[in-house]
């Protein structure tokens, strides 16, 4: 039986973070859309260009280009137990397209991390990312031990074009808009979870474990 669980979230919230922990708790393959556009990009293919401009406006790719990529990913063997979904469903379409995909009995749990807007845009702004291994620094909260250098593989951090502050604040809009709504649509399904992500990556880490197997939190 498949076992698919969601991360939903505004930008910032710690998916990224938190779905790796999920992923190793649940051996669940992680798959993040984001992480998706972001080879794509750096390997200069087609679907890399076409989503390039969206992601620099801190937009979202148009639901065909996502889906398409998201089925493509889902449909590998190491998928057919379940995944973890982190960046996806982020609008009503895409989440009705997963909806009529999965087999009726897959089972279906929504977790979303909540974390106030002035927070997310201190995490967001402040975020550096390693070019070579993806590992994140914070230049307040987790800086490196040497500026501009990775201290899990040494490769060059680098902040995200869609981390400056005028992308950061398009990008909540876009999410309060346009995502927020799988809130509403997840707990009608009876599937969803909403779990503090405003306390230490541990706490959350723990709570959204504990919500993923039901537990109440
Ligand atoms: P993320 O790393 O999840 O913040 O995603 C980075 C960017 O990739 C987003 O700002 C969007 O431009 C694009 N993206 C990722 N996932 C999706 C999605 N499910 N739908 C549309 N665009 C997406």
């Amino acid at each position: 039986m498949s076992s698919i669980l969601i991360l939903l979230g505004p930008p910032g919230a710690g998916k990224g973070t938190q779905a790796e922990r999920l992923s190793r708790e649940f051996s669940l393959p992680h798959v993040s859309t984001g992480d998706l556009f972001r080879e794509n990009k750096a390997q200069q293919t087609e679907l890399g260009k076409r989503a390039q401009e969206f992601m620099d406006a801190g937009r979202l790719v148009p639901d065909e280009v996502v889906i398409d990529m998201l089925f493509d990913r889902v449909s590998a063997p190491d998928c057919a137990a379940g995944f973890l979904l982190d960046g996806f469903p982020r609008t009503i379409p895409q989440a009705e397209a997963l909806g009529a995909r999965l087999p009726a009995e897959a089972t279906v749990r929504a977790l979303a991390l909540d974390v106030p807007d002035a927070a997310l845009i201190t995490r967001l702004t402040g975020r550096v990312t390693c070019r070579k291994c993806g590992n994140i620094h914070h230049s307040e909260f987790s800086p490196p031990s040497a500026v501009g250098v990775c201290d899990a593989c040494g490769g060059e951090l680098y902040q995200r074009a869609d981390d400056s502050p005028e992308v950061v604040t398009k990008r909540l809009a876009v999410y309060r808009e346009q995502t927020e709504p799988l809130i509403e649509y997840y707990t009608r399904q009876g599937v969803l979870s909403q779990v503090n992500g405003n306390r230490s990556p541990d706490e959350v880490g723990q709570a959204l474990v504990a919500a993923a197997r039901g537990e109440t939190v």
